[in-house]
């Protein structure tokens, strides 16, 4: 379970809202009952449930199960889709490592805006299932170009479908190194916005194989992929 406090030997700590229902209602656990609690700053922790209530449980800490992770930088910056895929996307690249989920408004997106907050909910769930110690940011919607203008130098992997572009297995990245993967709306990118990023130094385009995927495969794929040049 995510919890946003220190954790630490005997600390008592609140459940978030909603957990007290997951754990008691959904997961049928009452008082002394063991669960495991995570953050960034402090890793996973085992804890014993202390008091719970329909509403609100608490836990008291006991021991350290996984010092906090660190975890190589890899980000995915997807234009914005429609509600669904956006929402499995972010579950999916939270399983696969993503540190950062950025979504971006491109010339044919066909969504607006992203609910950074309901993503930010589906982020922490999937993390809680696969067992990872961070929950990756899920930033506000912005445009492509002001991303692209405040970028931090990592290598971009743009996926681009119908190139000549070489797989992400044969890019030049060091283990370890901090990555980004960038994924097109359903209508691709247009020829001014390909034009924009070739011109990035930053840029490197990718192949995802000569079928033409859904944004939310080529996300996922490429994902995969750059996890397994970091090797992790
Ligand atoms: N409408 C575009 C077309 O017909 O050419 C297809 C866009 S595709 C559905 C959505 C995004 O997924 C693309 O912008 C690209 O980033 C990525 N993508 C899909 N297939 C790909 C492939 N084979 N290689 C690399 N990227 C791919």
């Amino acid at each position: 379970l995510f919890v946003d406090q220190p954790l630490a030997e005997g600390a008592l700590v609140e459940a978030a809202p909603g957990q007290a229902h997951h754990i008691g209602t959904v997961l049928r656990r009452g008082p002394g009952d063991p669960v495991r609690l995570f953050n960034v700053r402090d890793g996973e922790w085992a804890a014993t449930i202390d008091s719970i209530r329909k509403d609100r449980a608490r836990f008291a800490v006991t021991t350290q199960t996984r010092p906090p992770a660190a975890e190589p930088e890899c980000r995915l910056v997807i234009a914005a889709l429609k509600r669904e895929p956006m929402d499995w996307v972010v579950e999916k690249a939270t399983e696969l490592g993503a540190t950062l989920i950025q979504p971006v408004l491109t010339q044919r997106s066909v969504a607006d805006r992203a609910n950074a907050t309901r993503l930010t909910g589906i982020a922490r769930a999937a993390a809680e299932q696969c067992e990872r110690l961070t929950v990756p940011e899920v930033a506000e919607a912005q445009p492509l170009h002001r991303v692209l203008d405040g970028w931090n130098g990592a290598k971009l992997v743009v996926a681009m479908e119908r190139s000549r572009a070489e797989p992400p297995r044969a890019l030049p990245v060091p283990p370890g190194s901090p990555i980004a993967l960038l994924v097109g709306p359903e209508g691709g990118f247009t020829a001014a916005e390909l034009d924009d990023l070739r011109r990035r130094p930053f840029v490197v385009p990718a192949a995802l194989g000569p079928r033409i995927l859904r944004a939310e495969t080529a996300a996922v794929a490429g994902l995969a992929a750059l996890q397994a040049l970091l090797g992790d």
